[in-house]
């Protein structure tokens, strides 16, 4: 009724609003006009990639690309602009020499990284979380620097550890099958014994742009368990016949396929994950340690198999005498089931001595070895544990994972129940398995104390317990001085 009697020119001007209305509206489909702001940017640097961090203040989508002479990579991000002091970002230890940002033509963000070394660039955007917003990720892979060249078939690693042994015993290194002729075996010196140390892989979890759990008082789980990591690297590597290789060795994130291969490549004896758990309660506190789940070994297996359809070159491409290419798949089966199994017992074995130790030291929140489908146990050859030192949700035991000295006894008991487990059970070329057969406990059964023995260290050592230790020597309390001899009782 009413457009009867509206004017011409009203009419006009509605019309020139729904125009504009649906320009804008096409104008936000094209390009949003709310743009995002960089607030702030995190760089992650790794040995093999570096990992730069975009905090933005919406979701923004960008464009990557690498130039030459000089090198650089290029960033651009549309419809956004920079709200941080980029002079900020620590470079040490990344590819990246400097970096620069301006405004592109019609508007946007460019961000120009200077480089030392080719890059291979990836990048992808998060959403918000609990602690960040929209993330930007671009990470840089440095190629050839890859931690792991090629996986090393668990199979044939075991068969190879088995002609070695076989060929020392038959004092043969060349390879060649053992003749068993009894006068060539004597005439043959045995090739001398590797005496290798018993090589402890140590993986902190977490890392870099991942905090993992955070405590109430603010404490990063990344940060906790890398203290106690480098604690546990230093009594490895204190101790003779033992040797630490660190899975993460700072503040960066590696991907949990990448943490089981890195322990292969570096032909690990044992690999342990640290962290500590976190619950939406602040009551439950105390350690728990964890081996595979038989389950999870299971389906680890015939993940294994599959791949190893499609590995036939690699399998075979080592050494002629060791390649399982033209035995049965069945076999392979076999012996792969035989290996995982020997493996997680091995696990719970070695979990077990550990959760007797760590309850020397803190609350145990289960008493026996759990089991789970953890990514990172799921190495086929190498027994591995995952040891969740206490929960940082509760506030006490926040405030203890914090605190050095319980760092220290926390690391301490860990390898304490590792070192017991491998003087009852070392692999047959290291060190511990040469003493051993030698019987080169220090001066038959005395030992002469070394600067930071501790007592249940040398207990462990000598796979005696403490207390047993303790009575054979007379000693009461913890105080040892350097030099003394202790008396090694025969457990
Ligand atoms: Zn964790």
């Amino acid at each position: 009724m009413s457009t009867r009697y509206l004017p011409i020119g009203h009419v006009g001007r509605a019309v020139r609003c729904h125009l504009l209305l649906a320009l804008t509206l096409l104008t936000a489909l094209v390009a949003p006009t709310q743009a995002a702001q960089v607030d702030n940017i995190r760089l992650w640097a790794a040995p093999d990639h570096a990992r730069l961090v975009f905090d933005l203040s919406d979701h923004a989508e960008a464009n990557i690309f690498t130039l030459d002479n000089p090198r650089r990579l290029v960033i651009d991000l549309d419809q956004s602009g920079l709200d941080t002091d980029l002079s900020s970002l620590e470079l040490e230890g990344s590819a990246i020499t400097a970096v620069r940002s301006g405004v592109r033509d019609g508007g946007g963000l460019r961000v120009v990284l200077d480089l030392s070394r080719e890059v291979e660039p990836r990048h992808f955007t998060l959403p918000p979380n609990e602690q960040y917003g929209h993330r930007l990720v671009v990470d840089m892979e440095y190629p050839g620097e890859s931690a792991v060249q090629n996986p090393i078939d668990p199979i044939e690693a075991m068969i190879r550890e088995q002609e070695i042994a076989a060929n020392r015993h038959h004092g043969e290194a060349d390879g060649e099958s053992p003749r068993l002729d009894p006068e060539v075996v004597a005439q043959q010196p045995a090739a001398p014994h590797p005496r290798r140390d018993i090589i402890i892989a140590i993986d902190a979890g977490h890392g870099g742009e991942d905090p993992g759990a955070i405590g109430p008082s603010g404490t990063r789980e990344k940060d906790v368990v890398m203290e106690i990591a480098r604690r546990l690297q230093r009594l490895v590597d204190d101790t003779e016949g033992f040797r630490a290789v660190m899975i993460r060795d700072g503040d960066y994130y590696v991907g949990l396929r990448q943490r089981t291969r890195i322990a292969r490549e570096q032909k690990a004896d044992f690999f342990v994950s640290i962290h500590a758990d976190a619950f939406n309660s602040p009551r439950p506190n105390g350690s728990s340690v964890y081996a595979l789940s038989q389950r999870g070994a299971t389906s680890e297996t015939a993940q294994w198999l599959a791949a190893s359809e499609n590995q036939a070159d690699l399998i075979g491409g080592v050494d002629g005498n060791l390649s399982l290419n033209d035995k049965d798949e069945v076999l392979r089966g076999v012996l792969l089931d035989l290996t995982m199994t020997a493996t997680l017992n091995d696990s719970l074995a070695i979990g077990g001595q550990v959760l007797d130790q760590l309850g020397r030291v803190n609350r145990l929140h289960k008493s026996r070895v759990e089991q789970a489908g953890f990514m990172v146990l799921k190495s086929p050859d190498i027994p591995s544990l995952l040891i969740e030192t206490g929960f940082i949700s509760n506030p006490d035991e926040e405030r203890r994972l914090r605190d050095s000295g319980h760092q220290q006894r926390m690391s301490e008991s860990i390898f304490e129940g590792i070192q017991a487990h491998f003087h009852s059970n070392p692999p047959p070329a290291s060190l511990l398995a040469w003493q051993r057969d030698n019987q080169r406990t220090p001066s038959g059964n005395e030992y002469r104390i070394q600067p930071g023995d501790t007592l249940s260290q040398i207990a462990a050592r000598h796979g005696v317990p403490v207390a047993q230790l303790k009575q054979a020597n007379e000693i009461n309390g913890d105080v040892i001085r350097v030099g003394q001899v202790l008396r090694i009782p025969r457990s």
